[in-house]
């Protein structure tokens, strides 16, 4: 069995269609147009210890099996937000970009064609946190700058945090242990970008928001400074929750597990279980980074002491 027939069989498996080129998805919000647009998605195989290291393989492969899944590769989607309002277009997060020897990464920029939009016309990009596929796709192929009229919108704490990180920061977190090497091209790559792009960084202030719609979260563990964006219209909300959890299977139903790019995993991991509370209370749509194409849905709780369920939601247009 070729490498692409067995991906196709696991997706039929896993009934999560899998967006494998540029896509869109509008969704229907009262004051603005709201858009989820795919970058991609990014395969992760082995999955153990990538997902779950506080487990054995055994028992996280039983998980996997006993609800129909793969045991061998996960596809971690990359999903970011459009918001249009009359004089704005602000994109969340810009997935990891173009690249010569990926074609599965890179199609924000035809995502948003296939809905209509330049990359000109972007006026403000809100970045969650400073990892690569959240920030890669600021450059297109051949170090091209995507979005050359965008004000770009950080947390200085997370800025400050990768100006300034060492290998040695980074003891805790799995890519440590299994991926030294590339964390440490991370490590350079990141201030660079900074540097690169650092007459279009602004930094938020989380006191206040912006353009009187856009409330922030402080969401630590994935990293120092990751935030959720709460978008608020005049009847609806919705949260883009960025990476506080990455799978809608392994770490709802077991939210105390994480993820080898935590960079605190147990901060991480608590930081999820108190907003998983807060969101299967209040019942409002959340879009995650890596969750289920196109991502959005709510948080429901489950049985059992802080279980949850991932209940994607339907009705869009
Ligand atoms: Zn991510």
């Amino acid at each position: 069995m070729n490498k692409q027939t067995s991906r196709l069989l696991i997706h039929e498996e896993e009934k999560t269609p899998i967006v494998r080129k540029a896509n869109f998805q509008k969704l229907a919000f009262d004051n603005y147009k709201l858009t989820i647009l795919s970058d991609g998605f990014i395969p992760r195989h082995p999955i153990y210890p990538d997902f779950a290291p506080e487990t054995s393989k055994e028992v996280l492969e039983q998980l996997l099996l006993l609800n129909g899944r793969s045991i061998e590769t996960i596809d971690l989607e990359i999903n970011t937000v459009l918001i249009e309002t009359e004089n704005r277009k602000i994109l969340l997060d810009v997935g990891l970009g173009k690249s010569n020897e990926n074609p599965d990464i890179g199609w924000l920029v035809d995502s948003l064609s296939l809905s209509g939009i330049k990359p000109d016309e972007i006026t403000d990009i809100i970045i969650s946190h400073l990892h690569p596929d959240h920030i890669g796709g600021l450059y297109g192929l051949n170090n091209r700058i995507n979005y050359p009229n965008a004000r770009i919108h950080l947390s200085e704490l997370e800025c400050t945090f990768w100006r300034n990180a060492q290998l040695s920061d980074f003891t805790e977190s799995g890519i440590y242990h299994m991926d030294r090497e590339g964390l440490k091209q991370i490590i350079q790559m990141i201030p660079s970008m900074l540097e690169d792009f650092k007459h279009q960084i602004e930094y938020i202030d989380f006191t206040k928001g912006l353009f009187g719609f856009l409330s922030f979260l402080p969401t630590p563990g994935h990293t120092p400074g990751m935030f959720s964006t709460k978008i608020c219209s005049d009847h609806q909300s919705v949260t883009y929750i960025a990476d506080l959890a990455h799978h809608e299977l392994i770490q709802f139903e077991h939210p105390e597990w994480s993820f080898s790019g935590d960079h605190n995993p147990k901060l991480a991991a608590e930081t999820r279980i108190n907003f998983f509370h807060d969101f299967s209370n209040t019942q409002e749509l959340v879009i995650g980074s890596h969750l289920p194409w196109p991502g959005i849905g709510r948080i429901n709780s489950s049985e059992g002491e802080n279980r949850f369920d991932w209940n994607p939601y339907g009705p869009i247009s």
